[in-house]
């Protein structure tokens, strides 16, 4: 089962960034309503995520890290509807077969909090009495120590660390409900509270994409026919040093679709000719029956059952945005 793990890890887990991708969507599939995120070295060394989920019952710890060991999906039949992120039952085991994992973690009716240990062995986890607050704490060090191989295509701590912190951010800006703390190295990079209000929202952006972008943005909100559009749009002039600065999520789910991108494109192209790609976040809100969200978990593809009115509504919300503007 090591090997198999290992080999599974390799579609799963690249980088440190893959790794906080599927710590964050356990953490928000727990139920968590705030997450702590501590990096070291770009997370190589160290990658530490606690929540304030459901937590783990301790009969549970060790079947966690056991591969196809979701407590996701009951039938197959359930893929269909399925609303949480994760059911592939996989993360936990993969991650496990590539680093020294700590998992720690508390019901809520629990006396206590357990752990279990995984360093990479094929071995019966031993459960273990720990102090921990109700929720999860799931700790991952020294990835990839025993697959060289795959260390070897690690980037500088720098750019691990970039990734990461772009995996949190776009997390932090579909779920203004949650709480999100990131450091690295012992510093503070988002300090992000829960925001309800249209203000503390505008602020989470500011936070996440910077000031200058929310000075010059342009706020949407257009509802038509059961489709819901807001957010914030960047205009062409609105330089950046970032190169890709376009968040755009269906459902709370951040999506990057042919469909979508078109319309969007279109729309900045007729009404503000040339000009760089502008940066934006965008919140598509429909009825779920209405899209398909899981056509490809990791690809971020959406499958719209009328396609050609989410384009329109999409191009003719932005447009009518955008033409407010127009030099
Ligand atoms: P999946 O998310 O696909 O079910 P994972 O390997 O990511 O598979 O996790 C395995 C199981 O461990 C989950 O189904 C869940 O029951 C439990 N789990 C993992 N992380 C957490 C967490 N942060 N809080 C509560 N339960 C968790
Ligand atoms: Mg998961």
């Amino acid at each position: 089962p090591l090997l198999a793990n290992q080999i599974a890890a390799g579609e799963v887990v690249e980088r440190p960034a893959s790794v906080a991708k599927e710590l964050l969507e356990n953490a928000l599939d727990a139920g968590a309503n705030r997450i702590d995120i501590e990096a070291e070295e770009g997370g190589v060394k160290l990658l530490r995520i606690r929540d304030n989920g459901r937590g783990i019952a301790h009969q549970q710890l060790p079947l966690a890290l056991e591969r196809h060991a979701t407590s996701k999906i009951v039938e197959l039949a359930d893929l269909e509807g399925v609303s949480t992120l994760g059911f592939r039952g996989e993360a936990l085991a993969s991650i496990s077969s590539v680093s020294r994992l700590c998992l720690t973690s508390r019901t809520a009716d629990a006396e206590q909090a357990w752990q279990v240990e995984a360093q990479g062995r094929q071995m019966e986890p031993l459960v273990q009495p720990a102090a921990h607050p109700q929720g999860t704490t799931v700790q991952v060090s020294d990835l990839f120590y025993n697959t060289p191989a795959r260390r070897k295509f690690l980037r500088t701590e720098r750019t691990e660390f970039d990734h990461l912190q772009e995996v949190v951010k776009r997390m932090a800006l579909a779920r203004f409900d949650v709480a999100f703390h990131l450091r690295h190295n012992n510093r503070s990079i988002y300090a992000l509270h829960s925001a309800t209000d249209e203000q503390s929202k505008a602020r989470r952006i500011a936070q996440l994409l910077g000031d200058e972008f929310m000075e010059q943005a342009l706020p949407i909100d257009i509802e038509r026919n059961g489709l819901r559009l807001w957010g914030w749009v960047g205009l062409p002039t609105f330089s950046r040093s970032q190169a890709d600065m376009q968040y755009f999520y269906v459902n709370g789910r951040t999506v990057r679709d042919k469909l979508v991108g078109h319309a969007v494109r279109q729309a900045y192209r007729d009404v503000l000719y040339g000009g760089r790609f502008p940066a934006f976040v965008l919140y598509l809100e429909l009825d779920p029956n209405k899209v398909d969200v899981n056509v490809h978990p990791t690809k971020h593809e959406v499958r719209f059952r009328d396609g050609r009115s989410v384009h329109d509504f999409l191009y003719s919300a932005l447009n009518r945005t955008l033409a407010e503007v127009r030099p």
